[in-house]
């Protein structure tokens, strides 16, 4: 490098997968502020296609009118850890992602191979364009989308921790139907035929219930440092 300040280590790809609930969210986003790198919410992305397709009239059980429609929305997201932003068609989705109705759906939406395919390109340009590096959240990153990451995490917890972590994020929800609408999504997620919810070979399988979330972020960052210094 000639002039300005050159990267003192090479740029780290992290993956961080597993199911909804494990603290993938809050741990991938502390764990790239810490490290200084970009982050990316892969869900968003699903849910910000899903979001589109439910504003168009689009119907999200019929495969065929998914598949055909997958081409036309322009996400865009923003991977600063501190301000994750998500557009679709210049429009910021970030709040509107979250409802009800975008979470029921989103399942049967991403199962499609044609949104996989297009979500799955535009996840790999923004983590090859990273300049120090990314955590990217997901359920299929150390799988498919980024086979070659450095690093590798599974996050796991209880059906009861996730539940009652989600529980309390949607301020009030009822645990039991705030459990048996995770599993039901984890169910799909797993079970579908296009690249599911699943541990890579190579991953390093967390537990999270028993552990708080500054433990579980301690915990990654541990290991990408180990990482780094080739350990
Ligand atoms: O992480 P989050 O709960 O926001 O993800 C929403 C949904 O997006 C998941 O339930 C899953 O259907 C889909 N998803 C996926 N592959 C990813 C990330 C999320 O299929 N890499």
């Amino acid at each position: 490098m000639e002039n300005g300040a050159a990267p003192t280590v090479p740029a780290v790809i992290v993956a961080i997968d597993g199911p909804s609930g494990t603290g993938k969210s809050s741990t991938s986003k502390a764990v790239a502020a810490q490290l200084g790198l970009s982050y990316l919410d892969t869900g968003a992305q699903y849910r910000a296609i899903t979001w589109w397709m439910v504003s168009n009239g689009i119907d999200t059980d019929d495969p065929h009118a998914v598949a055909a429609a997958a081409g036309k929305p322009d996400i865009v997201s923003g991977t600063d850890p501190a301000a994750p932003a998500i557009t679709v068609d210049g429009v910021d989705v970030a709040g509107p992602i979250r409802t009800q109705e975008v979470t029921s759906k989103v399942s049967a939406v991403s199962a499609v191979p044609e949104i996989r395919a297009r979500i799955t390109e535009l996840q790999r340009t923004i983590a090859a364009t990273a300049p120090l590096g990314i955590v990217v959240e997901g359920r299929d990153i150390g799988t498919t989308v980024l086979p070659d990451a450095d690093l590798k995490i599974f996050l796991t917890a209880s059906a009861e921790a996730r539940a009652a972590r989600r529980s309390g994020e949607l301020k009030g929800a009822d645990v039991n139907a705030t459990r048996e609408a995770l599993i039901k999504r984890d169910a799909a997620d797993s079970s579908r035929k296009a690249s599911p919810l699943a541990k890579a070979g190579d991953a390093v399988e967390v537990d999270t219930t028993a552990l708080t979330l500054p433990q579980v972020i301690e915990c990654v960052v541990t290991l990408v440092e180990e990482k780094r210094a080739g350990k």
